[in-house]
């Protein structure tokens, strides 16, 4: 690893001279920083107290980190699900393109070589300005190997500043692998993406110390700046359905597609509940339920509404109901219309994969429950007379 200095960058301020701690930098005649490499203990300080982020790491030859003023775009990685382009794509171009039009540039989403010609159409219609799909047989099914070793091909001769895809179980493990042969960092899991101006930086933001905190990290000495984000978290944009984008392939080396790991088939869990995904209405329960029976009110209730079943960590880990309900931090993030939390404190845990829904009923002996100060309603009492009640009320409604 070395230190490399971007010239356009430099503002011949000569601070990088002034902290280095070893004297390993000198200012040239022209006014740019000389680095004597026999001296530098990489200690990072210069790159850190630069003002213009003109100093820059570099691992071995990789054209990545050469010159950020190469890396021009933003691209979305779609995925698909069940033969669809999944929701949380059309939720990332419409990001995508507030990103990019705070940087001006384009944004390009890209598909692997399975995608309907209507859903690359939608993609436009959510603010892609060009759609590339990656040819290759192979591609078309869920194969990390390939799809990992095509999307680095691609991104070395497209060079877009920022990559974006779903944190899902589809574009964690892919992205990862990309972020690691790239040499460049990567944010999972982010809730919050912002451009910093002027240096075009991406402001990644996530939870971080078991949902404690919210953390901002940035990419400030690699390209492309790469994120995984979670659906449901940023918002789709009004589908503009007179926009068209220039739609262009991309074949990738034969050679790099062969894989030994076959793609069998995909086995769903058996359900006959609404999945919480999608669900414009979820009731969640939690430790307060007290007992698995008890848990049959709170599916009552949700099919009365027509919708799904979400859950606290507590039930899922007494075995209550299965892990694919369990909503926060470590189950899911959803955004339903109408979010009803009954017998749930309202950790910070929880409140990360609900707080965005757009209306939240709380249902709590406690009154001051952190539950409480996210709620749009309260129903402060003991869950075991209202929830009855509620059903009661629901059923003579549903028999007229
Ligand atoms: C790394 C990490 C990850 C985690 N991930 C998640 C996650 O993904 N999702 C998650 O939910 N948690 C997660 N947790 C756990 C989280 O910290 C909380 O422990 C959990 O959310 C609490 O669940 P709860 O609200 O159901 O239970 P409690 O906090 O015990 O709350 C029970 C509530 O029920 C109310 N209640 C009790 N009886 C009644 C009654 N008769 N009538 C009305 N109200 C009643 C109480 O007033 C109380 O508010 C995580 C924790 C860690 C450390």
């Amino acid at each position: 690893m070395s230190l490399k200095i971007i010239q356009k960058r430099c503002v011949s301020c000569s601070l990088c001279e002034q902290v280095c701690p070893v004297k390993a930098v000198s200012m040239t005649e022209d006014g740019l920083p000389l680095i004597d490499s026999a001296l530098c203990n990489l200690c990072g300080i210069c790159i850190e107290k630069c003002p213009t982020g003109a100093i820059v790491r570099v691992h071995g030859t990789l054209s990545s980190q050469e010159d950020f003023d190469e890396y021009k775009g933003v691209m979305v990685i779609a995925e698909e699900e069940e033969g669809k382009i999944a929701q949380v794509s059309y939720e990332l171009v419409s990001k995508g393109s507030e990103l990019a039009s705070v940087l001006k540039v384009p944004v390009t989403a890209v598909v692997f070589d399975s995608a309907q010609e209507e859903d690359l159409k939608n993609l436009s219609v959510y603010g892609a300005d060009r759609v590339i799909v990656i040819k290759g047989e192979i591609l078309g099914k869920p194969l990390i190997g390939p799809r990992s070793r095509a999307l680095y091909e691609l991104i070395r001769k497209e060079k877009p500043e920022i990559v974006l895809t779903g944190s899902t179980s589809q574009g964690r493990p892919l992205l990862s692998r990309v972020a690691v042969r790239l040499k460049t960092g990567l944010t999972a899991d982010c809730t919050h993406l912002e451009i910093e101006m002027p240096d075009r930086h991406l402001l990644q933001t996530r939870p971080a110390w078991g949902g404690s905190i919210m953390a901002t990290i940035m990419t400030p000495n690699t390209r492309p700046q790469m994120a995984t984000v979670r659906p449901r978290v940023m918002r789709k944009k009004t589908p503009d359905y007179t926009k068209r984008s220039e739609i262009s392939s991309f074949i990738t080396s034969p050679e790099i597609l062969t894989d030994p790991v076959q793609f069998l088939g995909v086995i769903r869990e058996e359900t006959s509940r609404v999945r919480l995904d999608n669900a414009d209405i979820i009731v969640s329960g939690g430790r307060g339920i007290k007992s698995p029976e008890n848990f049959s009110m709170i599916e009552k209730l949700a099919l009365l509404l027509n919708g799904a079943v979400g859950s606290s960590r507590p039930p899922v880990d007494d075995g209550w109901i299965s892990h694919s309900h369990q909503v926060g931090q470590t189950g899911r993030t959803v955004a339903p219309k109408l979010y009803v939390a009954i017998g749930i404190s309202g950790a910070i845990q929880h409140l990360v994969g609900m707080q965005s829904s757009d209306c939240i009923v709380a249902i709590n002996k406690d009154k001051d429950a952190p539950i409480m100060n996210v709620a749009d309603y309260a129903i402060i009492g003991d869950l075991f007379e209202i929830v009855p009640e509620l059903i009661k009320t629901l059923e003579k409604k549903k028999t007229g």
